[in-house]
């Protein structure tokens, strides 16, 4: 214990034992349990916050040869239930349906645009729980959350049942007056791990200090403290900035491989994380593929869990009264053997070419599950659940793949544990009705996922020779040489607190509860803590880049160590993340790069543009799934309409152009199967305006001229390039001028600016036999003000060159097998398919932090 830091301090009957993080508050508070351990004496108890912390010191506690009771060490609320009190606990579910019946029956007027809302009852409901934590009584709450506070405790108060705070005053009550027999077991209860206690938690201890000795630690709030003080461990602190996150926990499992190979136990080592639900699976999933063996404490949500996901996307589809793409999402998940499998892909292509056919056609085995739609007594729903387990797949892997048979049956554990917690909470919630209660699985589905909100899988891992991986608020009590600590983010940590929509920050202060200026001074305190873990190296790092490539902001706590040493980038990660290289093909690909067929002007823009997605459309042919009937109304579908209604109005004048396009779009629609709803109407209705616009300002055809529609133009330059194309709408004279229009369904964009279709059709027109000059190139951009975009004279004689010249350059390319990723305008690749496998994002973030880099030494 370093007595500088620490001050034991006596408030009433508890004792305080406070000082900032790692001056050996626990080691004090503990000792008199390690000593009455020891002798044998089982009547002093720990009280901690987490079961996570209180299995981490029963294992502390027990590796020193200690032997402990089950209540030696335990959690606040376990010991709440000792205490014999006539106010119930009641479950999620319950505590939702009270409120949603209190609402129901007189909602306050300002509720009642909110109360069908997403999350809106369980985030009132939290803030009731905290009220009641503060030991608030109803008439110092003003306002609508003041009535439903008052209204929501009378209606448990019929029930016998209480919020917690109530519990804990009813317990403080009790044990005020209980008879010395009826005590819980103890002499010294102790209290280790607490950042803050609430109102009601401090009376019930106070209560507890009045009839047993009670010691307790607190992170010491003096102002003396430092903001940057390192108490007693000073360790060597190294700031990384990986380009992303992967490459962060890459960074980070590389080092901790070279601890290992320098002989640090690996226990010694610990990860220690803010956004843990970022980075946890993370971590998880890379220590993993590193043969790095590790531990996680912290808690996977079970909501979370593949299992959870499975039964969610089941019950939505039979909501949706098996809508085939909801029932295709519940089979494409991995533990129905269908997810990741190419049988499971096969059926997915089975299921998009064959859509909007009706899902029992599909899946013949859906009518099995009928009943599930049909209202039913609690029991037989618990059986009709129970028939979801089918799905679950055997770990086939363990026996596949012996040498991560570790990780397998660690996940197979997992989810062993998942169905189990799961069974548990429709059990929970089917407790909560009465017998003669009828409903549909989907209805106690949705009860037994209010229950399971902050329910969490445990890692039941016992291996102690691992990487240990936990929550920063979990760090404290900890006790490791080496920490590794990711994420250090604007935004992440520390985390950003927000003002309470509900009570707002005064009557927050005024009642006791945590306020915003709190809430930042903990996350001060946890960053105190952070300082302080690691005896030897601390290791903090923060990603470059978001995922979307763009660069984020570092923590405002990153700038506040400039004496830690930075780390260089590592090379290997850079190559292994780096762009797909634009080298020849190989020798065996060339022949059959490209047949030697003409070239379209779609598919030249296509290599003008970008020669590797070029290569991965036009040579690999990579497409991604048929789109679902829901995703089929796009560009390329309305643009096809488009064509087809003026090719047919351009050969019939006399009809009505909206007309035609109703027609075909309502024709195109029941091709692909579209389902019509808002989104379609409001579509087509769209389309038709559109059309009728330009039936009176289409371009006129001039006098004696003829309009011809969809004509085909071909050329072969240099005698082997061939090139051919179709004109929406060519205008001849009888003398031989041309004038051609080329149609858009957009708003056109520098559409002036592209020489690859206007030149290479100008080309090819200007060829055929009944033309002998091309007057004109223009775009008719429907969805324009301005529609038309007229290319004519020396312009179109510049696109005409620029265009031949593409020619040659692209024919050249191919011939070369050249494929680099290139991309003549990048602000097109958002739109692009291929984004994912070529790495140009990777590619422009490491080029702009080169320029970055260069800007800064020419700065300097
Ligand atoms: S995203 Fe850009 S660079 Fe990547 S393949 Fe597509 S066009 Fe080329």
């Amino acid at each position: 214990l370093n007595s500088n830091n620490t001050r034991a301090q006596t408030s009433s009957a508890i004792t305080w034992i406070s000082g900032p993080p790692a001056s050996g508050k626990s080691t004090l508070l503990l000792g008199p349990l390690r000593e009455a351990l020891a002798a044998g004496d089982f009547t002093v108890r720990l009280l901690v916050p987490t079961a996570t912390l209180s299995e981490h010191l029963r294992h502390d506690l027990a590796r020193t040869g200690l032997v402990l009771r089950r209540n030696s060490v335990g959690t606040l609320t376990r010991f709440l239930n000792e205490i014999p009190i006539s106010l119930k606990a009641a479950s999620n579910s319950q505590f939702d349906a009270i409120l949603a019946e209190v609402l129901t029956r007189n909602c306050p007027e300002e509720f009642v645009p909110l109360q069908e809302s997403p999350g809106f009852r369980a985030k009132l409901l939290a803030c009731l729980e905290e009220l009641a934590l503060a030991g608030a009584e109803p008439e110092e709450v003003p306002g609508p959350v003041g009535r439903v506070y008052t209204r929501l405790r009378q209606a448990l108060a019929k029930l016998g049942a209480g919020l917690r705070g109530q519990r804990l005053e009813a317990a403080a009550a009790w044990l005020s007056q209980a008879p010395p027999q009826d005590l819980p077991s103890g002499r010294l209860f102790l209290l280790d791990g607490f950042y803050r206690f609430a109102n009601t938690e401090l009376k019930f201890l106070e209560a507890l200090a009045a009839r047993f000795e009670v010691r307790a630690t607190r992170v010491s709030d003096s102002p003396s403290s430092p903001a940057l003080r390192l108490p007693q461990r000073q360790p060597l602190i190294t700031k990384a900035t990986p380009l992303t996150r992967e490459q962060e926990v890459l960074a980070m499992a590389r080092e901790v491989l070279r601890l290992a190979g320098e002989g640090v136990p690996l226990r010694r080592i610990g990860v220690v994380l803010r956004t843990t639900r970022v980075y946890a699976p993370l971590v998880e999933n890379i220590f993993a593929r590193l043969k790095i063996p590790s531990r996680s404490y912290v808690g996977v949500e079970l909501s979370r869990h593949p299992w959870m996901g499975f039964v969610r996307d089941w019950v939505a589809a039979q909501r949706s009264a098996w809508d085939a793409e909801k029932a295709l999402a519940a089979l494409r998940w991995s533990l129905t053997g269908l997810g990741n499998t190419s049988t499971g892909d096969s059926l997915e292509l089975f299921v998009r070419e064959n859509l909007p056919a009706p899902a029992r056609t599909l899946f013949p085995q859906l009518k099995a599950w009928e009943s599930w739609g049909q209202a039913a007594s609690s029991q037989q729903l618990l059986a009709e659940f129970d028939r979801l387990r089918e799905w679950a797949a055997a770990p086939r892997a363990l026996a596949v793949n012996p040498e991560n048979a570790e990780v397998q049956a660690f996940h197979w554990s997992q989810f062993m544990e998942a169905l189990r917690q799961w069974r548990l909470l429709l059990e929970l919630a089917a407790q909560g009705l009465a017998p003669e209660t009828k409903l549909s699985a989907a209805e106690l589905w949705d009860l037994a996922q209010l229950e399971g909100e902050a329910a969490t899988l445990r890692d039941r891992d016992r291996r102690r020779e691992v990487v240990h991986v936990m929550d920063l608020e979990e760090s404290r009590q900890w006790d490791l040489d080496y920490v590794f600590a990711p994420g250090l983010l604007e935004g992440e940590f520390p985390r950003r607190a927000q003002p309470d929509a509900f009570l707002g920050e005064d009557l927050r202060a005024r009642l006791g509860m945590k306020t915003m200026r709190e809430r930042e001074a903990e996350e001060d305190q946890l960053w105190q803590v952070l300082l302080t873990r690691a005896h030897r190296q601390l290791w903090l790092s923060h990603p470059l880049r978001d995922s979307n490539g763009e660069a984020n902001l570092p923590s405002p706590y990153w700038d506040q160590i400039p004496g830690a040493e930075a780390v260089a980038p590592l090379p290997w990660l850079a190559i292994a993340s780096g762009p797909v290289r634009g080298t020849p093909a190989q020798p065996t690909l060339l022949p059959n790069y490209r047949p030697n067929k003409a070239w379209s002007a779609s598919e030249m823009e296509d290599y003008v543009q970008c020669p590797f997605a070029h290569f991965a459309r036009r040579v690999m042919q990579w497409e991604g799934l048929p789109a679902l009937p829901s995703q089929r109304l796009d560009a390329l579908l309305l643009g096809t309409v488009v064509h087809s209604a003026l090719e047919k109005w351009l050969r019939e004048p006399s009809a009505r152009l909206p007309e035609i396009a109703a027609a075909e779009f309502d024709r195109k629609i029941a091709e692909a199967g579209i389902p019509v709803n808002y989104a379609v109407w409001m579509e087509r209705l769209n389309l038709l305006r559109v059309l009728s616009l330009y039936e009176k300002s289409a371009p006129a055809q001039s006098p004696g001229w003829t309009s011809l529609a969809e004509q085909m133009v071909e050329l072969t330059l240099d005698g082997n390039i061939a090139l051919r194309g179709r004109v929406d709408r060519l205008d001849l004279s009888p003398s031989g001028a041309a004038r051609i229009f080329d149609y858009k369904y957009s708003q056109g964009r520098d559409l002036e600016k592209r020489f690859v279709q206007s030149g290479l059709y100008t080309l090819a027109t200007a060829a055929r036999d009944d033309v002998c000059e091309v007057q004109s190139f223009t775009y008719l951009a429907l969805k324009a003000d301005e529609a038309l975009k007229e290319i004519s004279g020396e312009r179109l004689e510049e696109h005409m060159v620029a265009a031949a010249a593409a020619a040659r350059q692209t024919a050249a390319g191919v011939a070369e097998g050249f494929i680099a990723v290139r991309p003549a305008d990048s602000k097109l690749c958002q739109y692009c398919e291929y984004i994912d496998v070529c790495r140009i994002r990777t590619q422009m973030a490491t080029a702009e932090d080169e320029v970055d880099d260069e800007t800064a030494e020419g700065a300097a």
